[in-house]
């Protein structure tokens, strides 16, 4: 089973690349500004990609 392109990095499953997000609390600060809470992905802790758990190449000896 060969790929034409093997994909360089994993993407995270849990978030499927996009690790942090925007998001919007309701209402402006008093400077006006949109209140926004920036949240990363605890999987790949903003990364987007998946870390490397299995090395199926020389795992067996
Ligand atoms: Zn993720």
């Amino acid at each position: 089973m060969t790929h034409p392109t093997p994909p360089r990095a994993r993407i995270c499953p849990a978030c499927d690349g996009f690790a942090s997000a925007a998001i919007t609390l309701g209402g402006r600060d008093r400077h006006g500004h949109l209140r926004t809470i920036t949240a990363h992905c605890p999987t790949c802790h903003g990364t987007g990609t998946a870390p490397a758990r299995r090395t199926r190449e020389g795992a067996r000896a």
